[in-house]
Parts: C-alpha cells; structure tokens; sequence
C-alpha cells in the first residue's frame, strides 16, 4: 500500500538520497564533462557542495570540544581509562595492519618500473626533517594559547608547499580566471583549517576529567558543555537533510573539473589500482573480520548504518568535516553509546587513519621503485614507523597526507620532490583513504563499545542508584 511505501521512504530517507545523490552526481559530472567549462563556471557550479562543506566544518570546533568534555565528564576516571587504552590499542593495530597491507601490495604487485619520464611534473615540495616534525606534532598536543588554537593556524615548521593556484579574479575588467601563483600554508601537522585540533583533544579530555571529578561543584560546566553538544547535534541534524544536495554538487563538480584520465596510464594507473586494492582489503575485510572477531555481531549491518557517513567523506575528502555526520550515524543508526562515541570519535578522527598510514607506506615504496631504489628490511621497517608517525600528525582535512608524507620520504633519503608525481592522483586516492579512515574510527566505536559494555552497564546502574537514594 501507499502507506508502507511512505513508511519504507521515511526509514531510509536518508540511505536512499545519499545513494541518489552520488548517481545524479556522477551522472551530471560526466555529462558536462564535454562542454569544458572554465574555472569560473565549475566554481558556480559546484557552489551548493562548498556550502555544505563550510556547514561541517562551522560545527567541528565546537562539536569536537564539547563532546570530548562531556564524553569525558560522563565517565569515573577507572572507565575512561579502561577505555582509552582499549581505543589506542585499536588504534595501534588496525594502523599496523593497514601500514602492513600498503607494503605487501605494492611488494607484490610492484607498480614502480624504475623509469621517470612518464611522469608529468607538477610543483615543488618542500623539505621538512622528520626530528622537527615530530616535534611540532608533540607542540601542537599543548597550546599555549586556547583562543588562538581554536583560531589561527598553529605555526608548523616548513610546512607548506608551494602550488599553483587558478584564482577567481573578481575584477569585472578581467573576464574570468587567473593563474596565479600562489604560496598557500597547508596546516599539516594536527591542525584542521586553522583549529589545532590536536592541541584542543589533549585539552578537552583534560578538562572533561576534571570536571568529571569534581562531583556537585563541577555540575554547572558539564550541564553547559551537555547542553551545548545536545544542541550542536540538533544543528546537525538539519544538516544531514541538505547533506545529499551538496554531496551531489562536490562530486559532479570534482568530475567536471577533473584532468584528463589520460595520464593514468603506465605506472601511475598500477598505482593507483595497487592503493585501491589495498585500501579494499583493509576496509571490506580486515575491518569486518576483526568487528566479527570481537562483537560476533555482523558487519555490514553495522556498515550499511554508516552509509551516509561514508559517502560524506568521499565527497568532502576530510574526516575532520565527516565527524558530524559520523556521530549521527553511529549514535542514531548503529546505536552505539553516546558515553563511547563523544569519547572515541574525535580523538579517532584526529589520531587513528588507517587509510592514510596504508597510502604513506605504500607511496613511498612506489617512489623507490620509480626511482629504482630497492629498500632493504631495516628502511621498510622505518617506513612503517613513519609512516604509522606520519598518518598520525596528518589532520583531516585533504590532502595532508601527501604533505606528511615527507616525513616518510626523508627518512630513508627518498628524493622529497617526487611527490609531486603522485599529485595528478591525488584528489582521487585522497577521497578513497579518508573514507576508510572514517570507517576505521567508527568500527574502532562499535568495537570499543562492545569490550566496555561492562563499565557502561555499572555506571548505568550508579546513576540509578544515585537516582534512588535521592
Ligand atoms: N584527507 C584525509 C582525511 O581527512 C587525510 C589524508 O590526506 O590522508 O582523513
């Protein structure tokens, strides 16, 4: 009847125009694909996918610190900390895996044929040592100023590169675009768009301990820092009804925009072809087996719940402008403890990505092999430390990864510069790597919930004791 077919449509309204959405897009992108348009007209174009990401990334900051706090409040500092080291063992082994999986196969399927002049050349790169590198990353975990963190773009050393940019020339004179070169700072190391995200996580779980500690004197924050996450949530709940809308938008503009395919022949193709295998076998089967392993509950249930979640980081490229929308999916659609998720997402999102630990290892193997350079246990050994490093300080915004790679690639005295062979591709492999980071912080949530089920159910039962007696 009418009835169940308007029933089915509210249930899945959302699993249904998400998936509509990525067909029209794809199915515009290519049409208009012929009619070349210009800069100018693809910025227009894709306008409605730029509102949506300037929609996410307005709730990051606050979402992100109040969450933390109350998911950190919520909980005495024994279950937290139980917790916390379940989630940081999960993190360590999935990113081990991951890291593991990214070098058998470009081993095994060796994309690199050891010659260079396929390649076209794109910018310069520049150096950063991994020792300041590591050091700016254990820099931006403590703030010196809150406001500025929150803010301004946490000085990083070195770290930006130089790119060309065409920028739109608002010059009624000027018909159109301009190429122009431009330095533009990539905030890398733990800073998502100017937020030092890093810096705020440490800070938030701080703070959220304490107040979690300081029993009835603590009560005015953590009602506040509730009170503004539950609304903060609200607001996102009104954007997941204009997210399909934009996704459309970013992904059809992506591939209007996009260069030709032409140079995806030859070594970059086996690439490309080697990152997505890899990121496959990480993301449908080695994240799947361990959710069954741990929860014996099934995983692509878990996964169809987070569909919305998952297409939003395809189309975004940042897992830091995803987060709101994994919280949604996870809490409304998964059903995970809330006490879990404002605990394990954001930290997940800023730490834990396996995808890109997975792209790091294997794209510096890929560059030695373009390179002709055969890397010997002990420099695959330090490309897994750094890259595990690496994906660990990259914020999750586009493209870091391939700005922290430079930690990798200096560590064994690759030639830094070669990444640029790696950028026509980029756009492309950087969307498939974030979402497997997403989807790798939100099994990390279901799989946390399930070992702390016991902690969650006694402070469950706490309260209602405090309930009773008072
Ligand atoms: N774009 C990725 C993310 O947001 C990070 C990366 O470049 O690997 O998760």
């Amino acid at each position: 009847t009418t009835n169940d077919v308007k029933g089915f449509f509210m249930r899945n309204a959302f699993v249904i125009l998400t998936v509509v959405a990525v067909i029209v897009g794809t199915i515009l992108g290519f049409g208009l694909r012929p009619y070349k348009m210009s800069y100018r007209e693809v910025k227009y174009f894709s306008f409605p996918g730029e509102l949506l990401m300037r929609m996410l990334q307005m709730l990051v900051l606050p979402l992100l610190v109040s969450s933390l706090i109350t998911g950190m409040a919520a909980l005495d500092s024994r279950a937290s900390g139980k917790m916390g080291v379940r989630a940081v063992v999960y993190y360590t082994t999935t990113t081990i895996i991951a890291v593991f999986i990214g070098i058998v196969m470009v081993l095994i399927i060796h994309p690199g044929k050891g010659s260079r002049d396929e390649f076209t050349k794109h910018e310069k790169i520049e150096q950063v040592s991994p020792a300041d590198a590591f050091l700016d990353l254990i820099r931006n975990m403590f703030p010196p100023n809150l406001v500025q963190a929150c803010t301004q773009q946490f000085k990083t050393k070195n770290a930006k590169r130089v790119v060309t940019v065409k920028i739109l020339v608002n010059d009624s004179l000027n018909n159109g675009s301009q190429e122009v070169k431009q330095e533009e700072v990539i905030p890398v190391l733990g800073t998502v768009n100017g937020v030092n995200a890093l810096g705020l996580v440490v800070f938030s779980m701080s703070f959220g301990l304490i107040i979690g500690g300081m029993k009835e004197q603590g009560k005015p924050l953590r009602d506040f820092f509730d009170c503004l996450n539950e609304a903060i949530m609200r607001l996102v709940a009104i954007i997941m009804w204009y997210a399909p809308l934009g996704i459309l938008f970013l992904i059809a503009g992506k591939i209007v925009e996009m260069d030709d395919i032409s140079e995806m022949g030859g070594q970059l193709g086996m690439y490309t072809v080697t990152v997505v295998i890899g990121l496959s076998i990480h993301a449908f089967i080695v994240l799947p087996l361990l959710y069954f392993l741990v929860t014996r509950k099934n995983p692509f249930v878990f996964i169809a719940g987070l569909l919305q979640a998952l297409v939003t980081a395809l189309g975004t490229s940042s897992s830091s402008a995803t987060l709101p929308i994994t919280f949604k999916c996870l809490e409304e659609n998964n059903h995970v403890d809330k006490r879990v998720t404002r605990f394990v997402l954001p930290v997940g999102a800023t730490i834990n990505m396996d995808g890109t630990a997975l792209y790091e290892a294997l794209a510096a193997i890929f560059i030695a092999q373009v390179n002709n350079m055969e890397m010997n246990f002990g420099e695959i050994l330090t490309i897994s430390i750094t890259a595990t490093a690496a994906s660990i300080g990259a914020a999750g915004i586009p493209q870091a990864g391939l700005v922290t790679m430079v930690i990798v690639l200096t560590s064994v005295g690759l030639p830094t510069d070669d990444i640029s062979l790696i950028i026509a591709v980029d756009w492309f492999l950087d969307r498939l790597r974030t979402t497997t980071n997403v989807l790798g912080d939100s099994i990390g949530a279901g799989i946390v919930e399930h070992l702390s089920r016991h902690e969650l159910r006694s402070a469950d039962a706490e309260i209602g004791n405090s309930v009773v007696e008072e």
